[in-house]
């Protein structure tokens, strides 16, 4: 069973390495547990529908409430204390697009926002129903999920956009295929979710970004229906693909998508090299990339992101063994760890493999094999389930991330971290801080903190202190001329951000955009743009 107040099934914990708890309390002081909210006194708060009845809608409060807010920090502490201030007035759950139109009609006819809703994981407040006098309908779409058309001799795939990560895959590689699309919301995020939001894999590198993916599809409108057919390449004018593609639930509803789809590969590949600094690795990366090795997925940890994942990790003996051997080799105190993947062609992923650790030679890099790559790959989905087991114990933790060209990109982490530590040291509270380097492309890459800070016991001090910290890393970002998101999109809270990137211009032909495609005003108000 999904979690109502926390992060994925029930039946799945995470729960800390032993020594880790005292490693936490070194960082950032000792924590209290929190006195988290019981569901039968959330629901009891959750206030009578404001909705006329429709077959398709369910009004009753658990319903609603699990529907009421996405996965960001401020939408932990709000279902965790039980202070949610608005709630859906009802989750309607179309089975087909025909359901869809009948919910699009009937939102037009009562005045009724609607908020389309895939697997509810946004973390910047996309899917939050704002205060208001119009009732508020979320809409799932998780029963849109057929495989609706399978195209062998293109390598096209057409499913219901409301299909789970897990879903897919599985329709797919049952057929020999794999859409290589791995946020590490997997579990639980879906086809159009990852449309509406931009959203970029794990292994973006080697199969490309949702954009790169997304061949065509299906969008309803309250204003009609826009077909993007799969054309391989077109110069008919602007591509409106584009228009859909971070959507973000303001234009329609997606209901289908047309997806590009490779073979299984043949073999992949996942390893670990240990540079002696994070500066070491960073120039092995950058050799890497400019020799154009085909990489499925990069991920360069500073000293202290390095530290963190080994002493969270558990696993002593093995991480005791590595961390001596690698003293022995002069890759000690301020390590850094780069996580490569490769994926295909059993001979390209061979040859790659081979180039990218003579590189990291080059570099002072050493190659410690795939074990600890392997660990990573098998346990890429189940990071986030450290999540609850450390607000179990007073602890919270948030990530955020751009992306900037190569030029910016120490300049910008070292103004993230800092602006984030002196926002919580004006609490008198101490922050851990850490970062790695993803996605990288020739120009630059995406950069991608997390923080992690002890919790106050007052849910409206949490609120402001992350406010506090949320704001202050923002403004970093965006005086970097970073993109105030990589992959996590704009919501609500990137909101105040984006005309920094978009411009004035840029943002009221996003406006207009809405407008034409909604010119009622009912799909997801105060998303994305207002
Ligand atoms: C633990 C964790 C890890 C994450 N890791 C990644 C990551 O690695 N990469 C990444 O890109 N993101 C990541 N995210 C963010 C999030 O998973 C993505 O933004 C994801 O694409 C959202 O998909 P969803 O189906 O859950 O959409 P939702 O959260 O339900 O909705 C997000 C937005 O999309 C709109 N939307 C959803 N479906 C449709 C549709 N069919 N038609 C129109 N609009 C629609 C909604 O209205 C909303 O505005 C992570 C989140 C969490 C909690």
């Amino acid at each position: 069973m999904k979690r109502w107040n926390g992060w994925g099934d029930t039946a799945i914990l995470y729960p800390l390495p032993e020594k880790a708890g005292d490693y936490l309390i070194d960082l950032v002081g000792e924590a209290t547990p929190p006195q988290d909210a019981v569901l039968a006194d959330v629901i009891a708060t959750v206030p009578d529908s404001r909705l006329p009845t429709h077959p398709l809608i369910q009004t009753d409060p658990e319903t609603r409430l699990k529907h009421a807010r996405g996965q960001s920090f401020p939408d932990w502490v709000a279902l965790r204390s039980g202070q949610i201030p608005v709630f859906p007035d009802g989750v309607a759950f179309p089975q087909t697009e025909t359901d869809v139109r009948s919910l699009l009609q009937f939102a037009r006819g009562h005045d009724i926002k609607l908020i389309p809703y895939g697997g509810g994981t946004s973390v910047v407040g996309h899917i939050n129903p704002e205060p208001g006098d119009r009732p508020v309908l979320t809409v799932n779409l998780h029963r849109l999920s057929r495989l609706i058309a399978l195209d062998n001799t293109s390598q096209l795939a057409t499913f219901g956009a409301g299909v789970a990560g897990p879903e897919m895959e599985a329709q797919l590689r049952a057929k020999g295929y794999t859409l290589g699309h791995f946020p590490q919301s997997f579990e639980y995020s879906t086809l159009g979710g990852w449309v509406a939001t931009r959203s970029s894999g794990q292994q973006s590198r080697g199969y490309g970004r949702i954009e790169d993916l997304f061949a065509g599809g299906k969008l309803l409108a309250p204003a009609g229906e826009l077909i993007m057919p799969p054309l391989p390449a077109s110069a008919a004018g602007p591509d409106l693909r584009q228009l859909v593609l971070g959507s973000e639930g303001r234009l329609g509803i997606i209901t289908e998508a047309t997806m590009r789809i490779s073979p299984l590969p043949e073999k992949e590949s996942f390893n670990a090299i240990f540079f002696p600094n994070f500066e070491a690795g960073k120039k092995a990366v950058r050799q890497m990339l400019q020799a154009n090795l085909p990489l499925s997925m990069l991920r360069l940890s500073t000293g202290i992101e390095t530290e963190t994942t080994l002493k969270l990790a558990g696993h002593e003996m093995l991480i005791g063994t590595l961390e001596r051997l690698l003293s022995m080799r002069g890759v000690d105190e301020g390590k850094s760890m780069l996580l490569l993947g490769f994926s295909g062609n059993r001979h390209i992923v061979n040859t790659a493999r081979s180039e990218a650790v003579s590189i990291a030679k080059e570099h002072d890099g050493i190659h410690v094999g795939q074990q600890f790559g392997n660990q990573w790959q098998k346990g890429r989905f189940r990071t986030p389930y450290l999540r609850n087991a450390l607000w179990e114990i007073g602890y919270g933790v948030d990530t955020l991330e751009t992306a900037v060209t190569w030029n910016q990109v120490d300049a910008t982490l070292q103004d993230i971290e800092t602006s984030l530590q002196e926002a919580m040291a004006s609490f008198d509270e101490r922050l851990h801080v850490f970062t790695h380097l993803s996605h990288v492309y020739s120009t630059g890459c995406s950069i991608y903190t997390t923080y992690l800070f002890r919790l106050a016991a007052d849910p409206d001090e949490n609120l402001a202190r992350w406010m506090a910290m949320k704001t202050a890393a923002s403004l970093a970002i965006v005086q970097h001329v970073g993109t105030i998101s990589h992959q996590h999109g704009v919501g609500k809270d990137h909101r105040p951000y984006l005309e920094a990137e978009k411009g004035e211009l840029g943002i009221a032909t996003l406006e207009a955009l809405a407008r034409q495609y909604d010119p009622v005003g009912i799909m997801n108000p105060g998303t994305l743009v207002k």
